[in-house]
């Protein structure tokens, strides 16, 4: 049974909390108040009855789940290739290095609900066959570090963790690996190279950490979200989970909704909920009567969506189209006095700072949209350069190594799409329409 929360208050409304179920209604800190709240009920389910491994990885395909962390791959699929993977070793890994700019989903569930990602990690150790769990989270989340230590040496003092668990031969010991920090580490293979001690690069796929993944040994890896919606699923069924969202897009998403938006905070809706029920529903609008402009979906590696996409399904497939994406979840809202062509510089200029330069179309591709932004913001940009900038962008997409770069041009793309009113006044007339870039505030 999924506990909906303060349904009488406006922000709730419309939400479906199922990652986001215990926020704010159990202590972290007390393993008994998740237990109280079904908690372990899952693990033990499987452990006791017993569930097979097959069955165990049926189900999560057959609901639908898809990775939370930006790509969309079916975490079922991912799972079977690790379970079909042969080896003496294999591990389990939790993603919890969030990094978009306004993103706080992981942090807040590890923060808020850690077991639920133990156990669910435990569950995925139990299904792929390995015994070993590494969760890599970013040290500047103090708090979700030691959360997530209390709980680890809770969940082993129960026999809920260790070896043995619950008497039933079944061994599962979970690690903690501090990042330091860098955005790129995110991406599955920098991630694996940073944890080993190396330097936090992508390696090139295939292989894919499925087969080859820490220490060459098969793999999973699924970031914190992903791993919270897993209990539930085993609980109430693959059905359940696949009756909720849309066609290809099961299930619910978290947001991190922040910006020019009146109620800010995390917002967890069925798949398929439009834009405009988020921002004006749940976020309230627009404070200070100031006029909606657009929304940033995908963090940096997104897109910047105009009033007319308002309606649009908030899903995998509808926000690709859009040229935008899902990302990790953040949504940023921007009004009438944010420049577009300033917001895409903010975003490039960011992706560029944590490119970890080991391809040429990102670390010069990019450094070169950079500047061709910062030029126009300056009022000294032309035409032919805005053309070379959206050839390049595609270029850029088509070549880099990694999902960093791959994606790095989504907001140089979405803007000289939805606005390209803006760029053209700030080349052809000198002016920056929202007011907002300083060199140009005097024309
Ligand atoms: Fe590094 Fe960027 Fe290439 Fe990814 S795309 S490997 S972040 S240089």
């Amino acid at each position: 049974q999924i506990r909906q929360t303060h349904q009488e208050i406006p922000f709730y409304n419309g939400q479906y909390r199922i990652a986001l179920r215990n926020l704010g209604v159990i202590n972290p800190e007390n393993i008994e108040e998740y237990i109280g709240s079904h908690g372990y009920l899952a693990l033990a389910k499987i452990l006791k009855t017993p569930i097979s491994r097959e069955v165990v990885i049926a189900t999560i395909k057959e609901s639908g789940l898809r990775g939370r962390g930006g790509a969309g791959f079916s975490t079922g699929l991912k799972w079977e290739f690790a379970y079909k993977a042969v080896s003496d070793k294999k591990y389990v890994i939790c993603n919890a290095d969030e990094g978009d700019p306004g993103a706080f989903m992981d942090r807040s569930i590890l923060e808020g609900d850690p077991h639920s990602v133990l156990e669910a990690m435990a569950i995925c150790g139990y299904a792929i066959g390995s015994d070993e769990g590494l969760i890599y989270v970013r040290a500047e989340y103090p708090m979700a570090v030691s959360r997530l230590q209390t709980a680890i040496a809770q969940a082993r003092e129960k026999g809920l963790l260790g070896d043995n668990i619950l008497g039933t031969g079944f061994n599962f010991n979970i690690h903690i690996s501090l990042g330091a920090g860098a955005f790129v580490c995110g991406e599955e293979t920098a991630l694996i190279n940073s944890a080993e001690g190396l330097r936090g690069e992508p390696r090139q796929k295939p292989p894919f950490p499925a087969s080859k993944g820490l220490w060459n040994k098969p793999t999973n890896i699924n970031n914190v979200e992903t791993f919270a919606n897993i209990c539930p699923i085993i609980l109430n069924g693959a059905s359940w989970f696949n009756s909720i969202g849309t066609e290809k897009s099961k299930g619910t998403k978290v947001f991190a909704l922040v910006g020019k938006v009146k109620n800010v905070g995390l917002v967890e809706v069925p798949m398929g909920t439009s834009l405009r029920d988020i921002i004006f529903k749940i976020g309230g609008g627009i404070p200070n009567n100031k006029k909606f402009k657009a929304v940033q979906t995908g963090g940096p590696s997104g897109g910047c969506l105009p009033t007319e996409l308002l309606d649009l399904s908030i899903d995998y497939e509808s926000l690709v189209a859009a040229d935008s994406m899902m990302g990790s979840g953040g949504m940023i809202v921007l009004d009438e006095d944010d420049c577009m062509v300033n917001i895409a510089k903010f975003y490039l200029d960011f992706t560029l700072s944590e490119s970890c330069g080991k391809c040429t179309p990102c670390r010069i591709g990019n450094t070169r949209l950079y500047e061709t932004l910062t030029r126009i913001t300056q009022g000294k940009g032309s035409l032919e350069e805005l053309e070379d900038m959206k050839e390049l962008s595609q270029i850029i997409k088509d070549t880099s190594i990694c999902g960093l770069g791959q994606s790095a041009p989504n907001p140089v793309l979405s803007t000289t799409k939805y606005f390209a009113d803006e760029y053209l006044a700030h080349i052809k007339d000198h002016r920056c329409p929202a007011g907002d870039c300083r060199e140009l505030i005097t024309y």
